[in-house]
């Protein structure tokens, strides 16, 4: 129970930045209260069911999870590890698999394995002219996953040097080293997983992402609610709280102070310190507009956001599909090696024994979505109901051209950029928030802190996205809310 003297925290948004801010706080002590818009908690993390089956939205897979490893360490802080039911991917196979869908980038596939060496030594299998080109790649990959390994963004005295020393972007390095179009298909190819094209993806992000699925990659053997479940229990054992069903519809302030929430009931909350872990331009939306700097209100409300995403959940018959380990990515390139189109696949089992879970999602053109802009989840009408049943087959479609056709497939769910967009709030669907891409290295850093006092951002938006990378913006902007020398004394990761 918390006591009467310690300060109190509402954290706005129960996805995985929410909940692990509020684990964090909730163990130095604060007060914490989580709000969540909807009546489950867990945003993106948080699985749904369809005819009694889990689908996953923003959690297949994830990096960095042995002893040791980056994400371990932030589970172990959060003292959620045991808890979680992990596969290990990568053991008997490749983690990913990468396939083609034309001759261009001259290679019409590519196994990722677990681990640098194995991944190097495949590189240089698949692209023997390229030695060079690759060891300077590597070279490049390790030395930012050693930085990474090390956190020194979080504890080294200056953090934004580290991050600028890392800004070039791939797509400049390719150039400069000369390599293939092949080598920069399958090398660039991680930077879509956090919604960055390769071309203009900063190495560092890139490096983040890649590096953490070659030092382990796994997945979760329940579906994402479980996770979700177990930060929330963890989150209370430490007396925070959580309110699902409730949506902040306000910050209130006072001589350049927050004060508290209001709710949709009107019913008003106090606080001293509020984190915002949606995104950050619906965070700028529940203030008034005198409250904030122009400045900063323009430099957010211009910020570019990651494409949203479309998703066509399905089953097919076990005994005829069966389970396929790896991920797989089916890949459309360009004649130099830019990337085109990607379709993720997984086929897992699934909560029916007779059937397997089939999982695709591809780009999800919010173009296409325009004409149900002002509509609500669930009630946007037949038409819209129809194209999204013809984009899916025509997803469809092009996945069983490069995988034969799918007998028996029944479509379980379809979810669109306007979904993500109603669920999370996140602007036109975007699936990773704010785009970290070269141009906007500047004008996204350091959104954990506002001119406010008492006000701070977490979630995907202010750091990098992925699990891995909204735990790390949460540890960071915690690190902003208790001062730099309370952190190092009793933040160890
Ligand atoms: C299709 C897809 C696949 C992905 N796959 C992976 C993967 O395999 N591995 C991986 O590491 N990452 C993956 N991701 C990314 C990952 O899911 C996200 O980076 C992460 O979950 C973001 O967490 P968050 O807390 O920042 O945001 P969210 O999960 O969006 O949480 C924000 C929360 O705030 C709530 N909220 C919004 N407005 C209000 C309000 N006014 N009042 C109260 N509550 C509010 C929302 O309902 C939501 O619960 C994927 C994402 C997508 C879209």
């Amino acid at each position: 129970m918390p006591t009467p003297d310690q300060e109190k925290v509402l954290v706005i948004g129960s996805g995985i930045g929410g909940l692990s801010t509020g684990i964090i706080l909730a163990k130095l002590g604060f007060e914490v209260t989580v709000i969540e818009k909807n009546g489950q908690p867990g945003g993106m993390m948080r699985s749904y069911v369809r005819r009694g089956v889990h689908c996953n939205v923003g959690l297949h897979y994830l990096g960095a999870l042995d002893q040791g490893q980056i994400l371990r360490r932030c589970f172990n802080f959060l003292e959620i590890t045991g808890q979680l039911p992990l596969i290990r991917m990568g053991v008997d196979g490749p983690v990913d698999q990468y396939l083609f869908t034309d001759d261009h980038p001259g290679i019409d596939h590519f196994d990722v394995p677990a681990g640098f060496e194995a991944y190097e030594a495949g590189l240089n299998a698949a692209f023997p002219t390229q030695r060079i080109q690759v060891a300077a790649l590597m070279a490049r990959l390790r030395r930012s996953a050693d930085q990474l390994n090390r956190l020194s963004f979080l504890y080294s005295d200056r953090p934004t040097e580290y991050w600028f020393d890392q800004a070039e972007p791939l797509g400049a390095i390719f150039d400069q080293i000369g390599c293939s179009p092949g080598l920069r298909a399958v090398f660039g190819l991680p930077s879509v997983l956090i919604g960055v094209p390769p071309a203009v993806c900063p190495q560092f992000y890139h490096s983040m992402t890649l590096a953490s699925y070659l030092l382990s990659a796994w997945r979760l053997k329940g579906p994402g609610a479980t996770m979700a479940d177990v930060c929330v229990q963890r989150l209370k054992s430490l007396g925070g709280s959580l309110r699902t069903g409730e949506a902040v519809t306000g910050i209130r302030t006072v001589d350049g102070r927050v004060r508290g929430l209001t709710l949709d009931s009107s019913e008003t909350l106090d606080a001293s310190i509020i984190v915002g872990t949606i995104h950050p331009k619906g965070m700028i939306e529940l203030l008034e507009p005198e409250v904030l700097k122009a400045s900063y209100r323009r430099r957010v409300m211009g910020l570019r956001d990651t494409p949203g995403m479309m998703a066509v959940h399905a089953l097919v018959p076990a005994k005829q599909y069966p389970e396929i380990q790896p991920n797989r990515y089916l890949v459309q390139v360009d004649p130099q090696g830019g990337l085109l189109d990607l379709i993720f696949l997984q086929l897992r089992s699934s909560d029916d024994p007779g059937q397997n879970l089939l999982t695709l999602i591809t780009s999800g053109h919010h173009e296409l979505w325009q004409a149900w802009q002002q509509t609500r989840s669930g009630q946007r009408g037949p038409d819209y109901l129809k194209k999204k049943q013809d984009l899916a087959r025509s997803l469809i479609g092009r996945t069983e051209k490069m995988m034969g056709p799918f007998q028996g497939l029944q479509i379980l769910d379809i979810f669109t950029p306007l979904t993500i967009r109603d669920w999370v709030n996140s602007p036109e669907g975007s699936a990773y928030g704010v785009m970290r891409s070269n141009e906007q290295m500047l004008s996204a850093a350091l959104l954990n802190r506002t001119s406010l006092r008492g006000l701070f951002l977490a979630g995907q938006s202010v750091l990098a996205p992925g699990i891995l990378g909204t735990i790390l913006g949460s540890f960071s902007t915690v690190k902003f809310i208790v001062g730099s020398e309370r952190f190092h004394r009793e933040v160890r990761i």
